[in-house]
């Protein structure tokens, strides 16, 4: 083997799923921009969840949000990203 330190260890972003050599041993993410997007995406999913709107069928939610392979938090926060995206848009 070349490498004398175990300094190898390969992780995956758990953002876009790119293999990275970590820097610091809590390092979840391949770069700045996915660890900043992690966190935006993680507080959508804060807000999402506080605005849980109840009168939207949760059942029909929770199907489209299987179909899209994404969790309901995921796809609320998703969804709430969009409507954000349109108002800055505009
Ligand atoms: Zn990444």
């Amino acid at each position: 083997m070349a490498y004398k330190y175990k300094s190898d260890e390969i992780r995956k972003c758990e953002l876009c799923g790119t293999e990275f050599v970590p820097r610091m041993h809590h390092q979840k993410y391949c770069c700045n921009k996915c660890q900043i997007k992690a966190k935006t995406q993680e507080e959508a999913i804060k807000t999402a969840q506080r605005k849980s709107p109840k009168n939207i069928s949760l059942g029909i939610t929770n199907q489209l949000a299987k179909n899209a392979g994404m969790s309901y938090g995921q796809y609320q926060a998703m969804k709430w990203m969009k409507e954000r995206e349109k108002h800055d848009a505009s």
